[in-house]
């Protein structure tokens, strides 16, 4: 079976289903993110991108999709809700990585489980200085290993493993939740 092709309401383009953010009308007309992409009616995508996601709720563009007239909450709908909703994501992921054995942070440990080839990808705090970031870049470029920007804070990366001390560092190694959490950081990336 295949899915039929869907467009991005700002951009046009054809969208994959797991690549598209769905947005459904609820009982009273207002917008509403389909987190799931199952919720039955008529519905809208648009691409998982920042340049579409902020256009959505300008220049009529959610009016055009739905052929009557939508307000969106506000100017900049739906990017707090997905910023939030990507956030708590990366929140459980992280924590759960962890305790699956997948995932370790601060500077040393994983510098030292760099040189022993333990890490698969490299993840930063949003908050982390030019200058420790620019050190992290090169030390992952020269692994031949992604480093990816997390929407949380050093607090919150610290806070969702369950430490009090901030971090601005994580090594992740291959596996399942591992795997997860890079999709989420990708998707939150694509937001900043
Ligand atoms: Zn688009």
């Amino acid at each position: 079976m295949t899915e039929p092709v869907r467009s991005c309401a700002v951009c046009r383009s054809a969208l994959e289903r797991d690549e598209a953010v769905r947005i459904v009308l609820d009982p009273e007309g207002a917008p509403a993110i389909d987190w799931r992409g199952k919720l039955p009616g008529r519905g809208a995508s648009c691409c998982h991108s920042k340049a579409c996601l902020q256009a959505l709720s300008k220049r009529g563009a959610l009016s055009r999709a739905f052929k009557q007239e939508v307000s969106a909450p506000s100017e900049d709908w739906p990017m707090p809700e997905l910023l939030e909703h990507s956030r708590k994501r990366q929140r459980e992921l992280i924590g759960l990585a962890s305790r699956a054995g997948e995932l370790k942070s601060g500077g040393n440990v994983v510098e030292r489980l760099l040189g022993k080839g333990w890490v698969d990808y490299l993840v930063k705090s949003s908050d982390v200085g030019p200058s420790v970031a620019s050190q992290w870049n090169e030390r992952a470029t020269r692994g031949s290993l992604q480093l990816l920007a997390s929407l949380l804070d050093s607090q919150q990366l610290g806070g969702a493993l369950g430490k009090e001390a901030p971090r601005s560092v994580l090594g992740v190694r291959r596996g399942p939740l591992a795997r997860s959490l890079l999709q989420e950081l990708k998707r939150g990336q694509a937001l900043i």
